[in-house]
């Protein structure tokens, strides 16, 4: 049985990794511990917190080191996977020092707080934190360059990604100097159930069904490699009960595809099931815009370690996921419409 503590646990990932945990490991405890920026909502953890006593969830931030103190003493934990961030490249080019504030200086505290008390520990290695990265920690690929991969020297470009890497490179420097049991995953861009509809596919999903222009900066030549977020859940795990510790792992779909060539797909597959969406074909909702500055062009990666060390790999083709993610948006207008004026803040 193990404690485990999940910072940013109303979040997209957060979420679904809680609601994949509590499914898949009936004997452990969860504490989920989130600020409730406007990327929280509490509804992601609807069928989880109040049916079961496994479940806690508690308001509060990590840069309050007290609290992280007593959450950890208190609910004896063995095991964190760290997701609590600001997560989004534009609102950190309009104003870069909250992803300072979070995701530097919480994971400072975060890592100060679990190695005073993993010390007072006489089983130390029975103990893990994880710390939920992202592949733009290495930059931005040309066309034909190979995909990234652990090897991959840093070389962020956004305020977000800047302060991602300073957090990974906090993360191990607690493993070099004090040997805490970290372990650092670096993924590409998820997507599915409870993204907020202020990233590219549920923007669009509900742009279309709102009847709203779907908005792509510059050509829509810039690539992602998209991961299912269940297969990210499923990595995540592998690597929270591996004993690779102080290693990263590079996770990623394999799965690139332009933007425009993405929205485009979205566009086709809800002119097809759907039939209340106000204007169709819906790709006539499609309007440039100025890009985004210092837009990374292309990610990839390359998931050979985690493939071989771990016998991960992703079991949701995205042929399949992206469909699962319009049906399941199409499904919860409920949980989407309330957050759309959240999206303007
Ligand atoms: P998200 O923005 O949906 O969720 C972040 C959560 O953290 C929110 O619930 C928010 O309320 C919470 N939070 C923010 N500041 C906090 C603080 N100071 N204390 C406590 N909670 C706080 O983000 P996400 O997409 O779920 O990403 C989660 C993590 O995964 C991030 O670290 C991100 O860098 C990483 N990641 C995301 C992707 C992706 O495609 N979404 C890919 C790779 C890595």
């Amino acid at each position: 049985m193990v404690n485990l503590l999940i910072t940013g646990g109303a979040g997209f990932i957060g979420s679904n990794l809680s609601n994949y945990w509590f499914k898949n490991n009936p004997n452990d405890n969860l504490i989920i511990l989130d600020k409730l920026t406007y990327a929280g909502n509490l509804k992601n953890l609807d069928n989880i917190i109040n049916s079961s006593n496994r479940v806690n969830f508690i308001q509060g931030d990590i840069c309050d080191k007290e609290l992280i103190d007593s959450i950890l003493r208190k609910f004896s934990i063995s095991h964190v996977f760290n997701l609590a961030a600001e997560s989004h490249v534009d609102r950190s080019i309009a104003s870069p020092e909250i992803f300072i504030k979070t995701n530097v200086m919480g994971t400072l505290r975060l890592l100060e707080s679990f190695k005073e008390y993993w010390e007072e520990k006489s089983n130390p290695s029975d103990y893990r934190f994880v710390h939920i990265s992202t592949d733009e920690v290495y930059g931005s690929l040309r066309q034909n360059e190979k995909p990234f991969d652990e090897k991959n020297p840093y070389k962020p470009r956004s305020p977000y990604s800047a302060s991602k890497a300073s957090s990974d490179h906090l993360v191990k420097a607690w493993f070099d100097s004090y040997k805490l049991p970290c372990i650092i995953s670096n993924c590409s861009n998820n997507y599915g159930p409870y993204h907020f509809p202020e990233k590219l596919i549920p923007l669009t999903i509900i742009n279309i069904l709102t009847g709203k222009n779907i908005p792509i900066y510059g050509s829509g030549m810039n690539i992602r490699d998209w991961l299912y977020v269940e297969d990210h859940c499923r990595a995540l795990e592998l690597i929270i009960k591996s004993n690779k510790i102080g290693e990263s792992f590079c996770i990623g779909g394999s799965n690139e595809i332009s933007n425009i060539e993405l929205v485009k797909l979205i566009c086709n597959h809800i002119d097809k099931v759907s039939s209340s969406h106000p204007i169709k074909p819906s790709n006539k909702l499609i309007t440039f815009i100025k890009d985004r500055k210092g837009h990374d062009f292309r990610y990839s990666i390359n998931s050979s370690k985690i493939r071989k060390d771990l016998n991960w790999k992703p079991k949701i083709t995205f042929e399949k996921g992206i469909k699962e993610t319009i049906n399941w948006y199409l499904k919860n207008k409920d949980w989407w419409e309330p957050l759309l004026s959240k999206n303007n803040n």
